[in-house]
């Protein structure tokens, strides 16, 4: 029923991505900057909009025509836009995707999951975050892992990315019972137990977004 083979994800289906997530994280500004009122600052939420309201005018004005244009229009205001940490490790995630998709209009669902791990890469070498840390990283690595297994598994792209959206919810709501080791929230120390991390929230609205976008 739809013009893009299904496991292509092509400019269409990145545009879509961006204004979906931007969408999601309109729609839950509030319990993004609650979440962050309680173990952060209370700016997660405003953060968050403000950069993707910033990416959505960015792209309406440069409207770029390949994947990585896209990717780097969007990581270049992320990084603009936002005062906070998210900014520049979100920024920093859309940028290496970005360069890994490369000057073409589609690619491969498989080349899409090195971008994306890419884009992960690029979050650990900027913030120097790991696995269990209680950041977004916790809602990211897990959605990638469940998309890369499910592509090998042979699933098409879209149920591959439903699988990624599945993974990085559960992985969010993991983030409740552990202690923060980086970002704002470390200050709180065992305090920071009991709580999701509001990054991992947002970010589990990313790869929601992306399965909302190639389905
Ligand atoms: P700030 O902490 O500067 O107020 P935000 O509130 O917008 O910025 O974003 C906070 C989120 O950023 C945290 O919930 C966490 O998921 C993420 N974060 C903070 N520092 C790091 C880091 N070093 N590595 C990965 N993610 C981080
Ligand atoms: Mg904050």
């Amino acid at each position: 029923m739809t013009d893009i083979p299904a496991n292509t994800f092509a400019l269409k289906q990145a545009l879509a991505w961006l204004r979906s997530f931007r969408e999601r994280v309109l729609a839950h500004e509030t319990l993004l900057t609650d979440l962050d009122a309680a173990i952060g600052d209370g700016d997660h939420g405003t953060n968050m909009a403000r950069g993707l309201n910033a990416v959505a005018e960015g792209l309406k004005t440069s409207a770029p025509a390949t994947l990585e244009a896209v990717l780097r229009a969007a990581g270049l205001s992320m990084v603009t836009a936002v005062g906070g940490a998210s900014g520049p490790l979100y920024g920093t995630f859309f940028l290496r995707c970005g360069a890994a998709l490369g000057p073409e209009p589609e690619v491969e669902s498989v080349q899409l999951a090195d971008a994306l791990r890419a884009g992960l890469k690029g979050i650990v070498e900027r913030g120097k975050a790991a696995t269990g840390d209680k950041t977004l990283i916790d809602a990211l690595a897990p959605g990638l892992e469940a998309f890369e297994a499910a592509l090998a598994g042979g699933e098409r792209l879209s149920d591959a990315a439903l699988a990624a959206s599945t993974a990085a919810a559960r992985g969010r709501d993991d983030t409740k019972p552990l202690m923060a080791r980086r970002g704002r929230a470390a200050y709180l120390g065992e305090r920071s137990i009991g709580h999701i991390d509001p990054g991992a929230a947002s970010m589990a609205l990313l790869l929601e977004a992306l399965a909302a976008a190639v389905t």
